[in-house]
């Protein structure tokens, strides 16, 4: 009798360091990127302070900083910030998924979905305005609105959410939703829900618009059931537009609300366990500075130093399976193939 008790102990035992030692999986089946458009490092310390708490961001697992003074410009703006994002390849401002001879250069999202992956983009701006349109649309110029447009209804895309409902005169071949609360429901294809938010500064009752949280809640209930996973982008509009105004307390704002919405991605991936989530910038927008005040107390003066872009690194914050991989300081046109790599997508 004492023997069976001491074998099921011993078994228990090797069972116990078994599943102590079962590593989560290798790669990552599904793969969320969310963009702060003009996030600086100072923002997210300062939403920190404010807050009282480190912010999401803060508290995930793997932190890097990316160089955005690369190749031959310096300050990026969106769209050359956010074709480094979308294909790694380091373009001329103005350039949306091009290289400078016009060579179409292909984007994350797009080799998710060519690997069958099921794909997102979401963006709290309009879907027109880089970076968002840098990861389905290819244009020798940012304004080209029109274009890029088309080149979105023709992408195979399964889900676009954002603004800019006023250059899509014509959906045909999408499914238009009425309310952020109807996408769950939908089977994977062709879906486009248009969702406006007022600028910054504009005034606007609480609740009048969708929040970034909301509109990923929405986009992950539609895109989790995708058998081989999914790639989804976020982009938040916004903290770029506070720092062009040099309105510091709004860029706080701005911060938390990305913030939110990267709580929740945190919650998906700690449940689904083979979730990849990645926070970075395209750009930093107006050199935040903390000037002084008191942590403890949740106090801290800000002011932005310039009203334009600037060449500082940009964080990089990352969770999940391969997220040891994104450690370390390295140039921002690196981070896509760091994610195509580790989620099984390219070599
Ligand atoms: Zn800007």
């Amino acid at each position: 009798m004492i023997r069976i008790q001491r074998l099921v102990l011993g078994l228990l035992f090797v069972v116990g360091l078994l599943l102590a030692a079962a590593p989560g999986p290798a790669k990552p089946r599904n793969v969320i990127l969310l963009i702060g458009d003009g996030m600086g490092p100072g923002l997210v310390t300062a939403a920190g302070i404010r807050s009282g708490e480190p912010t999401h961001m803060e508290r995930m697992s793997v932190t890097g900083l990316l160089r955005t003074a690369i190749a031959d410009t310096l300050p990026l703006d969106s769209a050359a910030g956010g074709t480094a994002l979308a294909t790694g390849v380091s373009v001329p401002n103005g350039r949306v998924s091009t290289s400078a001879d016009g060579a179409i250069l292909p984007t994350i999202l797009e080799k998710a979905q060519a690997a069958g992956k099921a794909t997102g983009l979401v963006t709290s701006g309009s879907l027109v305005q880089v970076p968002a349109a840098c990861f389905a649309a290819h244009v020798a110029n940012r304004s080209a609105k029109k274009e890029i447009a088309a080149q979105l209804l023709d992408s195979r895309l399964d889900l676009l959410l954002g603004g800019g409902r006023k250059h899509f005169p014509k959906t045909e071949g999408w499914r238009l939703l009425d309310g952020i609360e109807q996408v769950g429901t939908l089977a994977r294809g062709r879906t486009l829900g248009f969702f406006e938010r007022p600028e910054v500064d504009e005034p606007a009752e609480p609740g009048s618009y969708l929040t970034t949280s909301s509109l990923v809640q929405g986009a992950l209930s539609f895109l989790a059931p995708a058998r081989k996973g999914f790639f989804l982008v976020v982009v938040h509009d916004q903290i770029d537009q506070a720092g062009h105004k040099q309105l510091p307390e709004a860029g706080l704002q701005q911060v938390l609300e990305l913030d939110a919405a990267v709580g929740v991605c945190r919650r998906f991936a700690q449940e689904s366990k083979d979730t990849l989530v990645v926070v970075s910038a395209d750009h930093d927008t107006g050199n935040l500075t903390l000037e002084s005040g008191t942590p403890s107390q949740r106090q801290v003066k800000l002011s932005y130093s310039t009203s334009r872009h600037t060449g500082n690194p940009v964080p990089v914050y990352v969770e999940g399976p391969g997220s040891g991989g994104f450690t370390g300081t390295y140039d921002q046109t690196e981070l896509p193939r760091r994610i195509l790599r580790t989620a099984g997508l390219e070599r």
